[in-house]
């Protein structure tokens, strides 16, 4: 890692430092609230969202956006009967064209991009295969090596094919080929909450979609807001991180994971060339650019790489910054993130991706 440049960080009780950060993280909001708060709450997704949004109307404004995140999950969901994925799963023995919303449409062709984009290591037909680990049902299992080999064919997204004719949206699939915008709903449901806030008059509001977080402005004093990061070990906050009109999207395998009698832990993040959980040495990725769409994508695909594979893909795009915390304990991050990024966690060593 010759690009890399490292420092050493003293032992520091990390514990008191993160109560200390997550104290004034508290304070600053109390400072920034007002009576134009609103927050709201909900299950979606399979995961716990929260929307605060701030100024006058909130309550309307909060409510919309939050309709919006159920509508987003109509439409996406792989369990729900009747929405567009699961229409088009439901048919996965057929070489088929599935009709589609022009919004699902839109969702796939970028998942189709970012597939090309990250040479597979996103990839949004690996749903046969998350299905036979059992990650879709909690019935977890480590599935023969004949039948992944049989369901790998089904996941080249090189084939998915998303058209428009006939004045309708068309999805086309190859036989066995399931799909799964698991990795990207939350961020895709956080950029059209934010736009619903925005033409319903809202400039400052705070959104936590399952661990994806997204501000929309600043806190209502005008100062940036502070966002923790979660430490892969704990659920302490190991970093804090200052941002206005942004999203702030981690992939772990430290909440959806299973270990088997073997001994070994495996995770919900599949490594598309060989239909199993990834080990790519990372405990965690968080991305931050303007879209929760492009983050949440790119998350996965950044874990799904490894540290020098998302170090290359970032040093060719550049449209995105990066933390990356590794099982060894060491944290890496891009060099738009110095002066925005406090590292709390004694890690074994920090280092800047330049
Ligand atoms: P991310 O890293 O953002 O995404 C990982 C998820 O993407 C995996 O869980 C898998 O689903 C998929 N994936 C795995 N490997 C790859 C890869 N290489 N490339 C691309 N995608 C990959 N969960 C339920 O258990 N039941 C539900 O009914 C349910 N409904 C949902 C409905 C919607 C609309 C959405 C967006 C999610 C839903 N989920 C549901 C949760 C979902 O299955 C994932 O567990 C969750 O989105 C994981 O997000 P993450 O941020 O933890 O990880
Ligand atoms: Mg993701």
């Amino acid at each position: 890692m010759g690009y890399l440049f490292a420092y050493m960080r003293n032992k520091t009780d990390f514990r008191v430092a993160a109560f200390l950060f997550v104290s004034t993280i508290m304070a600053a909001c109390l400072s920034g609230c007002s009576q134009q708060k609103y927050s709201v709450s909900f299950d979606a997704m399979n995961t716990f969202m929260t929307i605060t949004g701030y100024g006058r109307k909130s309550e309307a404004a909060v409510k919309k956006a939050q309709t919006r995140i159920y509508e987003i999950e109509e439409l996406l969901s792989t369990t729900k009967e009747g929405s567009d994925i699961f229409r088009i799963n439901e048919k996965a023995g057929e070489t088929r064209e599935t009709s589609v919303q022009a919004e699902t449409a839109g969702l796939l062709a970028f998942a189709r991009d970012m597939a090309f984009s990250s040479e597979g290591a996103f990839n949004p037909c690996l749903y046969s295969i998350t299905k036979a680990w059992g990650f879709t049902t909690g019935q977890y299992t480590v599935p023969d090596s004949l039948l992944i080999q049989e369901l790998l064919p089904g996941t080249d997204y090189t084939k998915l094919k998303v058209d428009s004719h006939d004045g309708e949206c068309w999805v086309g699939t190859i036989p066995g080929m399931m799909l799964d915008l698991g990795a990207v709903g939350k961020g895709y449901a956080g950029d059209q909450a934010i736009k619903v806030l925005k033409e319903n008059g809202i400039t400052s509001a705070l959104l936590d979609l399952g661990g994806n977080i997204q501000v929309l402005g600043t806190k209502t004093d005008g100062t940036e807001w502070n966002v923790g990061i979660r430490n892969p070990w704990d659920s302490t906050v190991c970093a804090g991180l200052k941002i206005a009109d942004s999203a702030v999207v981690t992939s772990g395998g430290y909440e959806r994971f299973f270990t088997a009698d073997d001994g070994r832990k495996y995770i919900h993040i599949i490594d598309g060339t060989t239909g199993c959980p990834v080990e790519s040495g990372l405990a965690a990725v968080t991305i931050v650019c303007e879209s929760g769409l492009h983050a949440d994508a790119l998350s996965t695909a950044m874990f799904v790489k490894g540290l020098d594979g998302a170090a290359e893909y970032w040093r060719l795009h550049r449209d995105f910054e990066m933390i990356v915390i590794t099982d060894g304990q060491d944290l890496y991050y891009t060099e738009g993130l110095e002066g925005r990024l406090s590292v709390i966690y004694s890690f074994s060593n920090v280092f800047v991706i330049r």
